[in-house]
């Protein structure tokens, strides 16, 4: 209890009821702003009418009502309250005072112990101490609630219509979007508090140069490419995030798993339709990009990328052994080596076995038959017929969440719809992304140079064109001088072809 409030009590001694008043800002009651100045005049007329002595007045400011925010003034008034400062509490309505069921319940409980008496403006006294007046204070209480509800309702619909029209939800701007319209705005700097003049964006148009940087990510990913790859080649480039800074890992994967991008509008994490703005990359390519970066099975670990075209994808096959080989310099040599997981047998030469792969990998794919290695392309896949398919099956669960909500299906049948919907639409994306994963040996074949081509791949994609093209094996090799003159044995090195004749 503060000083004043007890000197105000003091002076209130001559037998006065003593009331204190509780004002609070906020926008909770639709369409009715009611400023504090209002609150405070009618609660103070109330309070004069009935002869009370006004000891000590509150004000808490919280504009959004039941955000749960803490209000330091209504805290401190049940805390007066308890100390006997007064035993009326004045204000302008119940939805005033309290915010949720469990606050009226400490606030009656209370008003019991310390035998308070409440005077609304607007719904008279309320008489806690009586079950009656309790009920009555609860559904008020329940009233409001419903009212703050309702409002969120409004509010979450007409963020979700802004949504679907591609309107800018403040924050930063994604990148890929937002093409200055030659006007200009005013606002706040965040960290100076200066107005500063800034490029009006209308955020439903790509940025040109930004929009081919997300295809070329989307492509490169959609070609075996890696999320680290991408941020080096942004660090390269000097390309940085839309509020210039270097870009990170986590940025990459966020923007290449923007659903904006494809044309899709999201409302809290949630797909919402078809925004109405051109999309920068195909939808199929899209979700072939998230299934790649959010398959559990792919292998991100930091700082691991492999230096060799084989480690881990040659096998060993020492004695049929099934094991995959990695490299290692241990043991004394002066070269790394290939040598198998469970450390049986020697290593073979890294160098020389990349060296030889790589060899017979241009070789084969430098022949006149090499376009019958490539897989039939994703002209072949009925695109739009499966995203339609997938779009049916997302309005199929959206309206058995409806009936469920409404009462009007049981949770067994809710769940096995779903589940069924959910399994149906895993396997509509899988055959979307499979359509636009790029064949990783495209770039090859038909190359005027195939061994130039190979170079210029870099080592993640080599290894994404082994991986769909062959199985090399790395069998025991024989000891000695080999028929062509040198030590290592190339016959050991055996090529078992995934695509082709060969296969
Ligand atoms: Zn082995």
């Amino acid at each position: 209890m503060s000083p004043q409030l007890r000197s105000a009590i003091d002076v209130a001694a001559g037998g006065k009821t003593r009331a204190v008043i509780y004002l609070r800002i906020s926008q909770d009651r639709a369409g009715a702003h009611l400023g504090v100045d209002r609150q405070r005049e009618d609660c103070e007329a109330l309070a004069e009418r009935n002869g009370w002595h006004v000891v000590e007045t509150y004000i808490d400011n919280d504009i959004s009502a039941y955000s749960g925010k803490k209000r330091p003034g209504y805290r401190q008034m049940l805390a007066d309250l308890d100390q006997g400062a007064a035993t009326v509490v004045v204000a302008w309505h119940t939805d005033r005072l309290h915010r949720s069921p469990t606050e009226l319940e400490e606030y009656i409980d209370l008003s019991e112990r310390r035998g308070v008496n409440t005077h609304t403006c607007q719904a008279g006294p309320i008489d806690l101490s009586t079950p009656s007046g309790r009920m009555t204070a609860r559904i008020l209480g329940a009233v409001a609630r419903h009212e703050s509800e309702h409002k969120g309702e409004r509010v979450a619909r007409a963020r979700r219509q802004k949504a679907l029209r591609g309107e800018f939800m403040g924050g930063i701007r994604p990148f890929g979007w937002g093409l200055p319209t030659g006007e200009k705005r005013t606002k706040v700097d965040r960290k100076t508090g200066n107005e500063v003049e800034v490029d009006e964006l209308d955020m439903l148009k790509a940025v040109p140069e930004e929009a081919e940087a997300l295809r070329y990510w989307t492509d490169e990913i959609l070609s075996g490419g890696s999320v680290r790859g991408l941020v080096r080649w942004c660090h390269d480039k000097g390309v940085t995030t839309s509020r210039g800074n270097p870009m990170t890992h986590t940025d990459m994967r966020d923007m290449l798993m923007r659903a904006r991008n494809a044309g899709i509008a999201v409302y809290r994490g949630e797909e919402v339709g078809r925004g109405q703005w051109e999309p920068i990359v195909d939808e199929s390519k899209y979700r072939a990009v998230v299934a790649i970066l959010t398959d559990p099975g792919r292998k991100t670990t930091p700082g691991a990328t492999p230096k060799w075209l084989g480690s881990l994808l040659f096998r060993c096959g020492r004695g049929e052994c099934p094991h995959f080989v990695y490299v290692t310099q241990s043991g004394g040599r002066s070269y790394p080596s290939y040598r198998c997981q469970t450390g049986h047998g020697g290593g073979r030469r890294s160098e020389v076995v990349d060296q030889y792969v790589e060899d017979v990998i241009v070789e084969r794919l430098s022949r006149d038959d090499a376009h019958d290695l490539l897989l039939a392309s994703a002209g072949d896949v009925d695109v739009s017929g499966l995203q339609a398919e997938a779009e049916q099956i997302r309005r199929r669960m959206k309206d058995l969440g409806g009936l469920f909500g409404a009462g009007q299906l049981e949770l067994a049948p809710f769940t096995e719809g779903m589940d069924t919907a959910r399994a149906q639409l895993e396997g509509v994306t899988q055959q979307l992304a499979r359509a636009a994963t790029r064949d990783p040996l495209v770039d090859l074949v038909g190359a005027p140079d195939v061994r130039k081509a190979w170079k210029a791949l870099g080592l993640e994609r080599q290894r994404n064109v082994l991986r769909a093209l062959v199985e090399v094996t790395l069998k025991t090799p024989r000891q000695g001088r080999m028929p062509d003159g040198g030590y290592f044995d190339y016959d050991a090195v055996v090529f078992q072809w995934k695509r082709g004749q060969d296969a």
